[in-house]
């Protein structure tokens, strides 16, 4: 997968994803990358999810979809990425892995698989910066 999630100055949010599939792209598999809800999500009332990981599983709980219904709720974009990982790990065993991005501009990059590279563009001030570098989720 390579996945992006974006805010502009105004708080409108968007996502993209693409993937080459779990291992190549099995023929006449679709997958959860471009099932809206799935594979990405973008509302301005709550923020922007791009997802990575176990398709089957992730279209099971609609991952992006539910990671924004937990931060409509009130949960920061680091802890509703966290239970949406940990509600996909223990109500169908999968793993994976999401950028989440709110109208603030408020990111996060969590995962459940074993690693996720990514990195993260942000204006701050007159300075734009790059990071790169990878997470280890706890408690999952
Ligand atoms: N979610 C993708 C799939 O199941 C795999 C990936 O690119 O993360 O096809």
């Amino acid at each position: 997968t390579v996945g992006a999630v974006a805010v502009d100055v105004e708080g409108n949010v968007a996502c993209a994803t693409s993937t080459g599939g779990m291992m190549n792209k099995m023929e006449g598999r679709v997958g959860d990358t471009p099932c809206i809800g799935s594979g990405g999500y973008a509302d301005n009332h709550s923020g922007a999810v791009s997802t990575t990981g176990h398709g089957e599983t992730i279209m099971k709980v609609t991952l992006a979809r539910l990671i924004l219904f937990y931060m409509e709720q009130g949960h920061s974009v680091e802890a509703a990425s966290d239970m949406g990982l940990a509600y996909m790990k223990s109500r169908v065993d999968g793993l994976g892995g999401v950028v989440t991005v709110d109208p603030q501009g408020n990111w996060a990059a969590r995962f459940s698989s074993l690693q996720m590279a990514w990195a993260a563009a942000q204006k701050d001030m007159l300075h734009y910066g790059l990071y790169v570098g990878e997470h280890w989720s706890q408690n999952i």
